[in-house]
């Protein structure tokens, strides 16, 4: 079986609006994905929370505090990773996960597009307005699948953010723009189900009504998460899933061992 994987970041996807996503919600309902929710680590931002979910390391420890601290992460990601395993790595993504994992600060001409295998993303398209409609970015991701052949590719849309911060994280615009990932969501799985690909789908943070986050609510909070096409230990399990989980998790469906700091995959 491959051990390829596609890492999916919606950010800013909260638990009450993956309610709107009703093809994910059919994979669970009929067994077809791991579902289940997860508990974001604090705070509840961006550039802090990609450090969480590609490094498992949390705040305290890997310092990304703010979405203000522009610079190269310290921690060993899962970039990191899959490259020390001979494993070929992709991103199509916001520059933030540039600037993290490549270089720093984000350089508008020279990082927009990326081919470089010494680096730990060595196949990056990044965007890098909020309003980069999500329908494009798929697109740029399957180009980087189709012409790099990719072990671990990210995709990581924005648009759900972007309403929810204009809208509000009650809004229809929020819940409409969740739904708009769930019908591009249904466009692709099905290709990469049957390519082999193992799929993890989940976000950062979730988003308050108020159209911010940041803080503890469960709006900001609760974020979903599915895994498409692996066999996982997943059977028995109903709780929260802690953030910090979701790094070793997507080592594990990538078949490398985690970092020294990760946590013990409990999956
Ligand atoms: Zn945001």
């Amino acid at each position: 079986m491959s051990n390829k994987v596609i890492f999916i970041i919606v950010d800013a996807l909260n638990f009450a609006a993956s309610k709107r996503m009703g093809y994910m919600m059919h994979l669970a309902e009929n067994k077809k994905a791991f579902f289940c929710k997860v508990k974001a680590e604090l705070p509840t931002l961006s550039r802090p929370l990609y450090e969480v979910l590609l490094t498992g390391t949390p705040c305290y420890e890997n310092n990304i505090t703010n979405n203000l601290i522009v610079r190269r992460s310290t921690e060993e990601s899962i970039f990191d990773l899959a490259k020390k395993n001979g494993l070929k790595t992709a991103a199509a993504a916001y520059y933030w996960i540039s600037e993290l994992y490549n270089s720093s600060p984000f350089n508008y001409v020279k990082d927009r597009e990326q081919k470089d295998e010494t680096k730990n993303i060595q196949y990056g398209k990044f965007y890098f307005e909020d309003t980069y409609p999500d329908s494009h970015l798929f697109l740029d991701a399957e180009v980087l699948r189709n012409e790099h052949d990719p072990d671990f590719l990210l995709i990581h849309p924005m648009g759900v953010d972007y309403a929810g911060h204009k809208f509000g994280g009650n809004s229809k615009e929020y819940y409409e723009s969740a739904l708009r990932i769930d019908f591009i969501l249904g466009m692709f799985i099905p290709t990469w189900e049957k390519l082999g690909y193992k799929i993890i789908v989940t976000a950062d943070h979730g988003m308050h009504d108020l159209g911010l986050h940041g803080g503890i609510d469960d709006s900001e909070r609760q974020v979903p998460l599915w895994i498409i096409g692996s066999k996982s230990n997943t059977e028995n399990f109903r709780d929260h899933l802690p953030q910090l989980q979701v790094a070793p998790i997507v080592c594990k469906l990538l078949g490398i061992e985690p970092s020294e700091k990760m946590e013990k995959c409990i999956l």
